[in-house]
């Protein structure tokens, strides 16, 4: 598969897509060391029995970063410099998992701002005194993980679903292209290949 020149994004988001075309939440997540070297990957399994990175799958925990984390190799358990990325910002319960581990450094790709729980990390006073610190991506990553998640989400659920109007205030620019998108025959495939993703969000 060819690189889009994004780093560590490119293997996210290559994980993300097989989530998605497996029927799951196009979502994933990849741990780095302090050199950059790739420590663990997991991605969204919640409705794919399909053989990947995972072992949790098919459970409602089955998210993306609970997998990468659960991938740590145990020689690694320990690394106070491990950082990670994830297509999308983390739940609580993600979240929670990351404060567990010795992670504190997250990059993500696009926010989650009905479920996210970035602001948790200041508003609790536990979860403070971890020292986590978050950083959002922009640009063409950002778009690109949001595309994989609203499709994931518009996928699943009504339109009347209040996630997507904390979506549409967040990132309206980005929910009015995919929604005209949505309304053309354009996406009408159950997968999306990398190809048409790049072009989505070009
Ligand atoms: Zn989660």
């Amino acid at each position: 598969m060819s690189s889009l020149g994004l780093g560590i994004w490119d293997q996210c988001i290559d994980l993300a897509l097989e989530a998605y075309n497996a029927g799951s939440m196009g979502i994933a997540a990849v741990i780095v060391d302090a050199k950059g070297d790739v420590v663990a990957v997991g991605r969204n399994q919640l409705r794919d029995g399909l053989v990947s990175c995972n072992s949790i799958k098919m459970t409602s925990i089955a998210h993306a970063e609970i997998n990468a984390i659960n991938n740590i190799p145990w020689e690694k358990q320990k690394d106070w410099e491990l950082m990670l990325y994830t297509t999308v910002e983390p739940c609580p319960m993600c979240m929670g998992a990351i404060a567990m581990s010795r992670i504190r450094r997250v990059v993500v790709g696009s926010a989650d701002p009905y479920a996210g729980s970035v602001r948790l990390l200041e508003k609790d006073d536990y979860l403070k005194q971890k020292g986590i610190s978050v950083e959002f991506a922009q640009g063409k990553v950002e778009e690109i993980c949001f595309v994989l998640h609203y499709l994931s989400l518009r996928r699943r659920l009504k339109p009347e679903h209040p996630i997507f109007r904390s979506l549409q205030e967040r990132y309206p620019a980005y929910v009015k292209k995919m929604d005209d998108l949505l309304s053309s025959s354009f996406l009408s495939g159950r997968e999306i290949g990398r190809a048409q993703l790049m072009e989505v969000a070009g």
